[in-house]
């Protein structure tokens, strides 16, 4: 058998349809109720299944058309977590997130209890893998995300006195969904690690800007750049150790602030640390300027290792023409066998339900990336 090359992926999430958005808004007043709502979720999820298919793409999501966004929804099917909107976590939340120009997720997932093991994702993907034939992927939120992102100090700390007894707890049940998506027939799970990669502009005793609002919002404490890198490390390889089967890979995001000193630099500032989480494929933006060269980071990586290489930008309405995708994975396939290549757009299109994005731009984009990793093929066979 010839050994694929340049498979073509998504990172996760797709923009909703106009009408699933108003259906959530009338099923979240009480004005539907759940078999209807979940009617108009299994139609979202068979229209984006079936773009990503007439796009071409070879190993596809339901494009989190059933998550509220890509972190808060473990608050509606975990026990012991509640989604609560920014303004009543904190009054001041949306004036922090300006101050700090860093865009979080209004609905956020937030533990007020202790939190129990329950498949999360399971009914998901079995309905994805229902209606397609191609290899489906399924994300979940990272623990060191959660950490970050779900801890509270007045809320959590009655369960979890501090943030790494909470992650240590979700971990566990990260590692059984695992398995569960494994049984499945879920051919990859994809762990969402946005925070370890927004670690590139922080420094020993500076965090970035996300963790800036974090630590105002939620009560958190930095603990240094060096003890966060470690930190992460250890918990997800403590999340995926000994499970195989199924392919493991962590997002990464890489929004670069042209105001940063580390702005054109890449997640090799992240190494040695990152480079020893045991992930198969890191699922990295690069297509944004500033994103650093993905050739700085290939040449770091174990031999074991692939790269899902983000060649679309998942802002703005210019759709990329295929010879600019080709160049951009070109800049990889000079260190890197294109059998450890995979491309992607650089994030989810649609990461919160109510971010605008047109699908349209977003399907064009896809057929874009799919007619460039054709003409890599070729090019490379
Ligand atoms: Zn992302």
């Amino acid at each position: 058998m010839v050994e694929e090359t340049f498979i073509t992926s998504v990172v996760g999430s797709f923009p909703r349809p106009r009408w699933l958005i108003e259906a959530f808004e009338a099923f979240s007043r009480g004005k539907m109720d759940k078999d209807e709502y979940e009617e108009y979720v299994n139609d979202a999820v068979k229209l984006t299944v079936k773009e990503e298919e007439l796009a071409g793409i070879d190993v596809l999501t339901d494009g989190e058309q059933r998550r509220t966004s890509f972190v808060a929804f473990v608050g509606q099917k975990i026990p012991g977590f509640k989604v609560m909107h920014i303004s009543e976590i904190n009054p001041q939340g949306i004036e922090i997130m300006k101050r700090y120009k860093a865009q979080l997720t209004y609905y956020r997932p937030v533990a007020v209890g202790p939190i129990e093991d329950k498949p999360f994702t399971v009914d998901e993907a079995s309905f994805t893998l229902s209606i397609t034939n191609r290899r489906v992927k399924v994300t979940i939120p990272s623990p060191y995300l959660i950490m970050w992102e779900a801890w509270h100090a007045k809320y959590s700390k009655d369960y979890y006195k501090e943030p790494e007894e909470l992650a240590e707890q979700y971990l566990k049940l990260v590692r059984n969904e695992i398995v569960r998506l494994r049984e499945l027939g879920v051919h990859f799970v994809q762990l969402d690690e946005p925070m370890l990669g927004d670690l590139i502009e922080a420094t020993e005793n500076e965090p970035d800007r996300y963790r800036k609002v974090l630590q105002e919002l939620n009560g958190q404490r930095y603990r240094g750049f060096r003890n966060e890198l470690s930190l992460a490390k250890d918990l997800i390889n403590e999340t995926i150790k000994g499970i195989d089967g199924v392919r493991i890979g962590m997002h990464m995001d890489r929004w670069p602030n042209p105001d940063s000193p580390f702005y054109g630099i890449g997640y090799e500032r992240l190494a040695p640390d990152v480079v020893d989480i045991k992930v198969k494929q890191y699922v990295l933006e690069y297509a944004s300027p500033g994103s650093g060269d993905p050739a700085k980071f290939a040449q770091l990586l174990p031999q074991d290792r692939e790269i899902g290489l983000g060649v679309i930008e998942v802002r703005g309405s210019r759709v990329e023409e295929p010879s600019e995708v080709v160049a951009r994975a070109e800049r990889l396939a000079r260190v890197l066998d294109p059998s450890r290549i995979w491309l992607n757009p650089d994030c989810g299109f649609g990461v919160g339900m109510f971010r605008k994005y047109s699908r349209k731009i977003a399907f064009a984009k896809l057929r874009s990336m799919v007619e460039a990793a054709k003409q890599l093929r070729r090019k490379y066979s």
